[in-house]
């Protein structure tokens, strides 16, 4: 018995001496961070950010890939399937909570492959259009999707992504269904509503307000309750008559299951470092956001943030009645 406890004991200080040893020499080679939809989107602005900031505090370069596809969910598998190391992670939205009512099969799964490193920043949405799109704002959208649903199209990142959620509120809130585009991401969505192939779309400000300062779209409205303050003139959903439209997009830092707790630790550091940098505060100011406060950077509250959306989501996911396969 003795014995036993004895090696038992240590065996354990081995696996204490290790983790600390690992800890100490993380990060030894570059960090990826996957981003889950196409380059030049609203996700992969933030993350550039973020990854640009913790460079600095770990003094090792963090890359962002982009992986796109299937709302987020190809990505998210991605880092779920990857080695738990602390040099694979996830930069993932609102979408990794409302995929899992989404999808019948999803193949990871959202709460127990990931180890949460902390919450980065809510970002508010706007609904935008091309710029020769006849609705003058919200009311005469309404009325004008109503009367031509048969040709009207909606741009999103694909069934998961925040801009199908928004979409999905707002089609189910005037009772009327379009056409949607499916895209890898809004960066690419971005590119034919400029375009003009595509009519309107609901994205995050960090992918349309330079857009609309620059009068390249139109902008009907901002999904949160209050204006935002680099969009002051553009009424929210509920001004518009739209009453209790309430969406922002919350995005979270993710490494696979089974990363040691003293890289997570480290990585927890870095991105505290980011969501306090100053550059990293007045770029997000300028794109409509701020990041989250330090005490939200941390894998406790993205833990909680993730189990309480996804129960949040499922049942308003199941009354809109949307799958996908
Ligand atoms: N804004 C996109 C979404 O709808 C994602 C992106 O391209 O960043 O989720």
């Amino acid at each position: 018995m003795y014995r036993i406890g004895k090696s038992i004991a240590a065996a354990l200080a081995l696996v204490v001496a290790t983790a600390a040893a690992v800890a100490q020499d993380f990060p030894n080679k570059p960090i990826t961070v996957i981003v889950p939809f196409a380059a030049g989107g609203p996700t992969d602005t933030v993350a550039r950010l973020v990854a640009q900031s913790m460079t600095t505090y770990l003094k090792q370069q963090v890359i962002v890939e982009n992986a796109g596809g299937a709302g987020g969910t190809i990505g998210a598998n991605k880092v779920a399937k990857s080695k738990p190391d602390g040099y694979t992670l996830l930069l993932h939205h609102i979408g990794h909570t409302t995929a899992p009512s989404l999808y019948r099969k999803l193949p990871y799964d959202t709460i127990n492959d990931f180890e949460p490193i902390g919450l980065v920043t809510d970002v508010p949405m706007t609904i935008i259009s091309k710029k020769d799109f006849p609705p003058k704002d919200m009311k005469d959208l309404v009325t004008y999707v109503k009367a031509n649903k048969d040709k009207v199209t909606y741009a999103n990142a694909g069934i998961g992504s925040a801009s199908h959620l928004c979409g999905m509120l707002f089609m189910t809130a005037i009772q009327t269904e379009v056409t949607t585009v499916p895209y890898k991401g809004t960066g690419p969505a971005m590119n034919d509503i400029l375009g003009g192939t595509v009519d309107f779309m609901c994205d995050q400000t960090t992918n349309t307000t330079g857009q609309i300062k620059a009068g390249k779209v139109k902008v009907y409205a901002v999904t949160t309750p209050k204006r935002v303050p680099s969009l002051p003139d553009v009424p929210t959903m509920q001004e518009s008559g739209l009453a209790s439209f309430d969406v922002a997009v919350w995005h979270g830092l993710y490494a696979p299951k089974g990363t040691p707790k003293p890289v997570i630790d480290k990585l927890t550091q870095a991105l505290q470092a980011a969501v306090k940098d100053p550059n990293v505060k007045a770029r997000l100011a300028e794109l409509g956001t701020e990041p989250v406060p330090v005490e939200k950077a941390t894998p406790d509250a993205l833990g909680k943030q993730v189990k309480a959306q996804v129960e949040l989501w499922s049942p308003i996911i199941k009354k809109a009645g949307v799958y996908a396969d």
